[in-house]
């Protein structure tokens, strides 16, 4: 026999740059790779629901540095979100994963509006649900939207891939060479030193709730490995 998969249901937050490989708009080849690696994990039983970022398309603050206004900018982002989340879905889609795409802005003709118990049913049948735009609301990021889901739908941890990075370290590893990677830390301590690999409301949200974070790189399969519950990367935890 198969052991159990470490998580009964994990939600993942893929970030936007991630999408573009760097570039504008997607990269079918990466979305389709991402694909494969969740795939395996969802067909072991692993319930899976995933926060997909937009910074390959717009970023709020970044539009409104160069004289847009804030909350218009940020719904821009929010739209953007949603491209990625089409994409992944369809790319999971061609892995036989059964998926639904849920918005939190309401768009009929794309995706489901967000429904929270209907998320948790559509996971239970095994299928995969993608939310997309963000929380809906300005001013946030999807890192905190990602907490905010996890903890809405139930999930054991939320998982945060991040490219080019492996994990949470001392410092910001591509400007300090002495930066050290980090095993394990505790949201307060990652408040207080400031370590900014995820967004301080998504750690304060995390931290206040007691839900488990895991920052892990993408590389080396990092996404199947992490769904399978392997401890890669560094864990945050409430204390
Ligand atoms: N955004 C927002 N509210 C949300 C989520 C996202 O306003 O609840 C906007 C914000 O402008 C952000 C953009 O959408 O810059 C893209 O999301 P994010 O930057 O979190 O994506 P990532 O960094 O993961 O690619």
């Amino acid at each position: 026999v198969r052991p159990s998969p470490a998580y009964r249901r994990v939600l993942l937050k893929l970030s936007g740059e991630f999408f573009g490989n760097g570039r504008v708009g997607v990269d079918p080849d990466v979305i389709s790779q991402v694909a494969r690696e969740i795939a395996g994990p969802v067909k072991q039983g692993v319930q899976v629901a995933i926060v997909v970022g937009g910074g390959n398309f717009f970023r709020g603050a970044e539009l409104s540095q160069r004289g847009m206004e804030r909350s218009r900018a940020d719904y821009m982002g929010m739209l953007g979100t949603v491209m990625n989340a089409l994409a992944l879905q369809d790319f999971l889609e061609q892995q036989d994963v059964s998926t639904r795409v849920q918005t939190a802005i309401t768009m009929g003709q794309v995706a489901e509006p967000y429904i929270p118990r209907r998320a948790i049913r559509h996971m239970e049948k095994g299928r995969v649900v993608i939310f997309g735009a963000g929380a809906g609301m300005p001013y946030f990021s999807t890192d905190t939207v990602a907490a905010q889901r996890a903890l809405e739908v139930r999930a054991d941890a939320v998982l945060m891939a991040k490219n080019g990075v492996d994990g949470v370290y001392t410092g910001d590893p591509r400007k300090d060479p002495a930066a050290t990677k980090i095993d394990t830390i505790s949201y307060a301590e990652a408040l207080q030193r400031n370590l900014r690999v995820v967004d301080t409301t998504a750690f304060s949200l995390c931290m206040d709730n007691r839900l488990p974070m895991i920052v892990f790189g993408m590389e080396g399969q990092g996404v199947a490995r992490a769904l399978r519950g392997e401890r890669i990367g560094t864990q945050v935890i409430a204390d």
